[in-house]
């Protein structure tokens, strides 16, 4: 079995400067020599570190095409992969991946920890070689046991594009709110078969590397203001918004809130309508209050992330410059398990 690690840094793989007393990448040797039963068990663990390591704050999506590249080009020759990354953005990461990598039949476990790999009460190792040996899993088939782009963290693995970094001290930094964990890790792994994908196997895998960052959030609060409103909407280039709103997806009845979304749709900006819940969906028309963004032109994201939304915009818009309507109906259609719609 051969699992090629993905090395990009993050906490796991970092040191205290002295000096500053911060957390920086180390380099890939120094992590090497805090994890030798890396490399003495069954599985082969090939290494390909990013250059340079970074914070995964500094992440971007020329990072994510490489991340994606690097599998795509090694596919054939491991039986999974393992990608070492920083936890505060894995989760956009962990689902940009997921629409990159398109027809998917091996695993692909993000992971990283919340201590560094050198600190005595880390959560780096346990983390690091539970991921690996999820990686190699194989059904009784000789399939991959769950050959999607997950984040494995603590004890729970997770579908990637489900997932929010929640908490920033414990180590079970991760929560997947509208979807249940794929698997377990306690004395042994166990697999929840009936939440995993199941792919066709024969099916190429094809990489879809483009991105179009002319996407924004917009934060509905109580007290937002016109202007503020109109200057996000009034962004040069912009093609893509996530309008969080409250709730199962309700907004203030504001004549100008309504006016400025409409105009926006009409000039072929895409909105779509993101709950700020972690839990549960969007239901426009539920409320009356919801009804003026439905007569706007925004669409819904069911139950999806912001992380998840976020970068499926980015994915589609960039592969597909010109062709909105397309682009709308792919929104609102689960692409690799994203979203759930009633
Ligand atoms: N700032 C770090 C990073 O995301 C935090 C972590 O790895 O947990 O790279």
């Amino acid at each position: 079995m051969k699992v090629l690690l993905l090395f990009t840094g993050g906490t796991i793989s970092m040191v205290r400067d002295p000096k500053s007393g911060a957390l920086h990448p180390a380099d890939m040797q120094v992590f090497q020599s805090f994890v030798p039963e890396l490399f003495a068990g069954e599985i082969q663990v090939d290494m390909f570190p990013f250059d340079p390591l970074i914070d995964s704050s500094n992440v971007n999506p020329e990072n994510w095409a490489k991340m994606a590249h690097v599998v795509y080009d090694n596919y054939e020759k491991y039986d999974g992969f393992v990608i070492l990354h920083g936890t505060d953005t894995m989760s956009y990461s962990a689902s940009a991946l997921s629409f990159m990598l398109h027809n998917l039949t091996k695993p692909v476990v993000f992971t990283g920890s919340q201590l560094p790999v050198g600190v005595l009460r880390s959560d780096a190792k346990e983390n690091l070689l539970t991921a690996i040996e999820i990686a190699a899993a194989k059904d009784d088939m000789g399939n991959a046991m769950v050959p999607e782009v997950t984040i494995f963290m603590d004890d729970e693995l997770y579908r990637g594009n489900r997932t929010t970094k929640r908490n920033a001290e414990h180590f079970s930094a991760f929560k997947s709110y509208n979807y249940p964990a794929l698997a377990r890790a306690g004395v042994r792994i166990t697999y929840n078969k009936q939440f995993i994908a199941q792919p066709n196997l024969q099916e190429e895998l094809h990489l879809r590397d483009k991105t179009d960052c002319n996407v924004a959030v917009l934060k509905l609060f109580p007290g937002i203001t016109e202007s503020i409103v109109k200057s996000i909407l009034s962004t040069p280039g912009l093609r893509g918004v996530v309008l969080e709103t409250y709730g199962a997806g309700n907004a203030p009845s504001c004549d100008w809130l309504y006016q400025h979304l409409r105009d926006a749709v009409e000039r072929g900006i895409i909105i779509v309508n993101k709950t700020q819940c972690n839990t549960g969906s969007v239901d426009m028309g539920q409320y009356a209050v919801s009804l003026p963004l439905l007569k706007a032109g925004v669409i819904s994201g069911y139950d999806i992330t912001t992380e998840a939304l976020l970068t499926k915009m980015m994915y589609l818009l960039g592969e597909n410059p010109t062709d909105n309507e397309l682009v709308k109906r792919m929104l609102q259609t689960p692409l690799c398990g994203e979203l759930t719609k009633r």
